[in-house]
């Protein structure tokens, strides 16, 4: 059986460990910490830096192929590692795309996908540019990290002009670009799989509710989506994936607009918007994942239920949970409870819940209620 290698310990890496089992296949992660949210489920854990080149070798020697948790292992590591023949999956030529939003953006305009109109801030100059952007595409603009973002962080919406807010970003060494500001309706997401082989599959397109930058909420399949939208956001993520040359999972945020779509943002790996398919499709995202970099036939996506929701849970200002999950339970025993085993920290993604049924409302009725239970709800015997 082979060994798969994923760089990273979050919960991603966790709930990859939990389709591995199923598989028979090994997982082998590189975690910071012996305390990291997979090194706490996974036997094979090595202890290392993912940003070091002699872990990433040290760790990838004896993996069958090499797979990556999140965005931030440096491309020249993992050309090192593809260069010494350790098949990394997805790519450093793909991954680039995820790892660079200008990269990103120049190379989906190229092939004619729909994006905001962007720009790279000039560091030495960038009064001039952000004027002229913001007088050919309006105000307010959106300033963001080309590297190292997530969940909102390193995304800032100027109103005007602020230059010491810029100025202040550029002195920390940030490299900038400018995004026009979409009025969206709602924001989406298109989660497809691609094999080495080529195959390709595609789950259904879901809403993705966002609240300060970080998802709180996954509605699958998205509620009115017409057919034709939804083939569209389909065929367009199984495109770049293809083009990008994407092993494994591909997930293509997108804002829906009066005018049709437009990409936000691409992620290689098990995403956030398709956590809901662990109970919610025939094939989990994190066993599609393995499929897809094992070169394996990929499984079905075909939904469970006519509706699903996910809901995340955000750390509270109080760390100890365990005791809310009797009313949790008790109250709906459908509802299906995750958590990552990490610290809780306010505002921190720690957990998520899922419920499914026919009626959307009262399934996301559902969710809610589990969620804010579990991060603000009294304990058994307190009386708040
Ligand atoms: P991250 O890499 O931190 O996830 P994103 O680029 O996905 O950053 O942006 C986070 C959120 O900020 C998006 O989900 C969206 O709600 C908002 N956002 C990002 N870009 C734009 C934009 N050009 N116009 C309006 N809102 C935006």
């Amino acid at each position: 059986m082979p060994t798969v290698g994923m760089a990273g310990g979050g919960q991603l890496a966790r709930m990859t460990q939990q389709a591995a089992i199923a598989l028979g296949v090994s997982l082998r992660v590189l975690a910071g910490s012996g305390d990291d949210s997979a090194a706490r489920v996974v036997a094979d854990v090595r202890v290392g830096d993912d940003r070091s080149a002699a872990d990433l070798r040290a760790f990838a020697k004896g993996c069958d192929v090499v797979t990556w948790d999140h965005e931030h292992v440096p491309g020249p590591h993992i050309r090192e590692l593809e260069a010494a023949g350790i098949a990394c999956r997805p790519g450093s030529a793909a991954l680039a795309h995820a790892q660079d939003k200008l990269v990103m953006r120049d190379r989906l305009s190229a092939l004619g996908a729909p994006c905001p109109a962007y720009g790279r801030v000039p560091a030495d100059d960038p009064f001039p540019f952000l004027e002229e952007f913001g007088r050919e595409h309006g105000w307010p603009i959106v300033l963001k990290a080309i590297r190292g973002g997530y969940d909102g962080k390193g995304v800032w919406i100027l109103r005007d002009l602020d230059r010491p807010a810029v100025e202040r970003l550029l002195a920390e060494g940030v490299d900038l670009m400018a995004e026009e500001h979409v009025t969206f309706r709602r924001e989406l997401a298109a989660l497809v799989a691609r094999s080495p082989y080529g195959q390709g599959a595609a789950y259904p397109v879901v809403e993705t509710v966002q609240e300060d930058g970080i998802c709180v909420e996954v509605l699958s399949p998205a509620p009115g989506l017409s057919e034709d939208l939804a083939a569209e956001a389909q065929s367009l993520a199984l495109r770049i994936a293809a083009e990008l040359g994407v092993a494994g999972l591909l997930a293509v945020e997108l804002f829906e607009t009066a005018d049709g779509l437009l990409v936000n943002e691409l992620a290689m790996r098990p995403h956030n918007s398709g956590h809901w398919t662990i109970e919610g499709a025939r094939t989990s995202q994190f066993e599609q994942h393995l499929r897809a970099v094992l070169d394996l036939p990929l499984g079905s996506t075909e939904p469970t239920a006519p509706v699903t929701v996910m809901a995340n849970v955000l750390g509270g200002d109080d760390p100890d949970l365990y005791p809310r999950y009797i009313h949790v339970m008790a109250h709906d025993p459908a509802v299906k409870v995750h958590f990552y085993g990490k610290d809780v920290r306010p505002g921190r993604k720690i957990g998520h819940v899922t419920a499914q049924g026919d009626d959307l409302a009262e399934v996301r009725e559902r969710a809610r209620h589990a969620a804010d239970y579990l991060r603000w709800g009294p304990k058994m015997g307190e009386n708040r």
